[in-house]
């Protein structure tokens, strides 16, 4: 297991484009393993290859069950060259990210999605997500963009810090 090291707002690689995966070799299937591992160890929900400073059109997805109390079951996706090809609906929340962190605000977003993308097994996939696992991965796909959700938010004044608690005395 690797632990990967998660960039932060002002690195410029965030806010570049990334680039399509052709094929699915061992180094994709190693880079998705320890995106995953970073990723639960943060702890996060989502985390997008460029927050690793790797510019790959790739992201992780892992939302436990019942992770908003609304009863969904797991979400757990590792998506390549995922693209929304459709989106419906309008809701409002607030999000934060692994790239900013202990900030918060609140950001619109579709409320319902289907996405197409590649697996690790190479082959098409297509999803229907619905509800907060829907705007976790808009977060995630807008990071293969340049995209944050700080760029998002349309009432400046929800761009709130969060106390951290280790920061307590
Ligand atoms: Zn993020």
């Amino acid at each position: 297991m690797a632990l990967l090291d998660i960039i932060l707002e002002g690195d410029p690689r965030l806010r570049q484009r990334a680039s399509r995966i052709r094929t699915v070799d061992p180094s994709i299937r190693r880079l998705a393993h320890d995106m995953r591992e970073t990723m639960l160890d943060a702890p996060g929900v989502g985390l997008a290859a460029p927050q690793v400073g790797i510019l790959l059109r790739m992201v992780t997805i892992y939302l436990p069950a019942d992770f908003e109390k609304d009863g969904e079951p797991e979400h757990d996706y590792t998506l390549l060259n995922p693209e929304i090809v459709k989106a419906e609906g309008r809701v409002m929340g607030y999000e934060g990210c692994l790239s900013i962190p202990n900030w918060t605000g609140e950001v619109p977003r579709a409320k319902r999605l289907t996405l197409k993308a590649m697996d690790l097994e190479g082959k098409q996939v297509r999803l229907k997500l619905d509800g907060w696992i829907a705007r976790v991965a808009q977060h995630e796909l807008d990071h293969l963009d340049g995209i944050l959700f700080i760029d998002r938010v349309e009432d400046k004044s929800t761009i709130q810090e969060i106390p951290d608690e280790d920061d307590e005395e």
